[in-house]
């Protein structure tokens, strides 16, 4: 099976980098389908138990596709989830265009 912790660096990268350069103000075409893409996307990570965790999630908070800000935030809360059942730190998420956007300011 994939190692865990590689595919999740890997991944995170890939969705809050998507969600970083989502559009500001997405038609209703672009939110349907990144619901889509995140619906399937819970159906196929290839980590079972993750991908279950994450569609319970999902049930309980619905992924917020209406502007890029809200995907962004709502990106870093799921993550941060992840984070506190691993007993990892939390993200700021004020931080989110630093760390995956713009860079650090200086
Ligand atoms: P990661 O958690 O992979 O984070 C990578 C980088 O993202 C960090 O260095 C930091 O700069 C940044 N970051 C951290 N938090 C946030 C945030 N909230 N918002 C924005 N940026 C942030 N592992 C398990 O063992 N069990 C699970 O159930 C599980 N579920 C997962 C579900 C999903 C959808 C994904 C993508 C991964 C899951 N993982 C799970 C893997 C786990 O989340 C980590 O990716 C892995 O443990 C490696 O952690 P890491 O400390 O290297 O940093």
């Amino acid at each position: 099976p994939p190692d865990r912790e590689v595919l999740g660096r890997a991944t995170w990268t890939f969705l809050h980098t998507m969600a970083a350069y989502y559009p500001e103000k997405p038609n209703e075409r672009e939110q349907t389908m990144m619901k889509s893409l995140l619906s399937s996307f819970s159906q196929f990570y290839p980590c079972g138990h993750c991908a279950e965790h994450l569609r319970d999630e999902m049930k309980k908070e619905p992924p917020k596709v209406a502007s890029r800000m809200e995907l962004a935030w709502w990106m870093c809360g799921m993550h941060n989830k992840v984070n506190t059942m691993l007993g990892k730190d939390e993200f700021d998420c004020n931080k989110l265009d630093e760390r995956w956007r713009d860079g650090p300011s200086d």
